[in-house]
């Protein structure tokens, strides 16, 4: 029975989200805590105690940079260094075991079962606490001789923006405008303080005009990253998930003007898309990988 059964790993900073998938069926999830002590070494021991059998296949979807040969390239949301978490996952359980970005996962999830199913070529951006994307291109998830192929949170819109200092060490990162934690950074840098993104997008939505020219402000920016990204893969479509757009059809038709607004001419069929699977996204892009490894 085994034979068709995989394990989705989703491993966030504050909690692990587990499912068991026979095929491309969620069967049952559930999660467990990360333990982030000891430059998380409790992480993994964790997962596998919460096991309750057996499966053909895991793959493990981490907050980091992965390299095509399983490598992750750190952590720091979990406390690991450069680690090869699935020699540890594959000694301990018996189970092969495969890694990927998380926002990979997410992608390979809403190209084959969400937002994005019926095109071969998305871009994924995941609008959370920061900007995470991952791209499939002709079916087939694009990695990058680093891994770190669709970091489009990083992609840099403005040097000079010394308001938007970026976690990475740079300025003016998308993600400095777009994430949740960017559009709150825009609204008090406007004389609006303390307001959680969720009011902040709610508040534009319902006609307050200075909340709405901050949200237009971070969909401005993310028209232009679409738009770059869009010259260089060409995909179908572009599909926006994450607590952001959580706004829905507001913030769709908002990206979507800036978009064109942008993009070069030939470009200007591509679809702007909500993403369906929310938190699931991870789990089963994980569940996907383990089967295939996104091909
Ligand atoms: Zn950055």
């Amino acid at each position: 029975m085994e034979n068709n059964r995989y394990y989705g790993i989703d491993v966030g900073g504050t909690s692990v989200k587990i499912g068991l998938f026979q095929g491309q069926t969620l069967l049952e999830k559930w999660s467990v805590p990360t333990d982030t002590s000891a430059d998380g070494a409790n992480i993994l021991p964790d997962i596998i105690r919460s096991l309750p059998g057996p499966a053909a296949g895991a793959a493990l979807a981490v907050p980091g940079a992965v390299l095509p040969d399983g490598t992750v390239n750190r952590c720091v949301n979990l406390g690991w260094g450069v680690c090869r978490p699935t020699d540890e996952f594959t000694a301990r359980t018996g189970i092969p075991c495969r890694v990927l970005n998380d926002a990979n996962a997410a992608a390979l999830a809403e190209q084959r079962l969400g937002g994005g199913q019926g095109y071969e070529s998305i871009l994924l951006l995941t609008l959370g606490t920061g900007v995470g994307s991952g791209i499939v291109l002709d079916g087939r998830l694009l990695v990058g001789a680093r891994g770190t192929a669709g970091e489009l949170g990083h992609l840099c819109l403005d040097p000079q923006d010394a308001a938007a200092a970026c976690t990475c060490g740079h300025k003016g990162c998308l993600e400095q405008y777009a994430s949740a934690t960017g559009i709150c950074r825009l609204a008090a840098q406007a004389g609006i303080p303390g307001l959680s993104c969720k009011q902040i997008m709610d508040g534009a939505a319902g006609g307050d005009a200075r909340l709405e020219a901050v949200v237009d402000t971070a969909c401005d920016a993310l028209g232009r990253g679409i738009a770059s990204a869009c010259a260089i893969i060409d995909p179908e479509a572009v599909v926006l998930g994450g607590g952001v757009a959580q706004a829905g059809e507001y913030l769709r038709q908002k990206v979507q003007d800036a978009f064109e607004r942008y993009a070069f001419h030939a470009c200007l069929g591509t679809r702007i898309l909500l993403a369906t699977l929310g938190g699931d996204a991870g789990i089963c892009g994980a569940a996907l990988y383990a089967m295939d490894g996104g091909r």
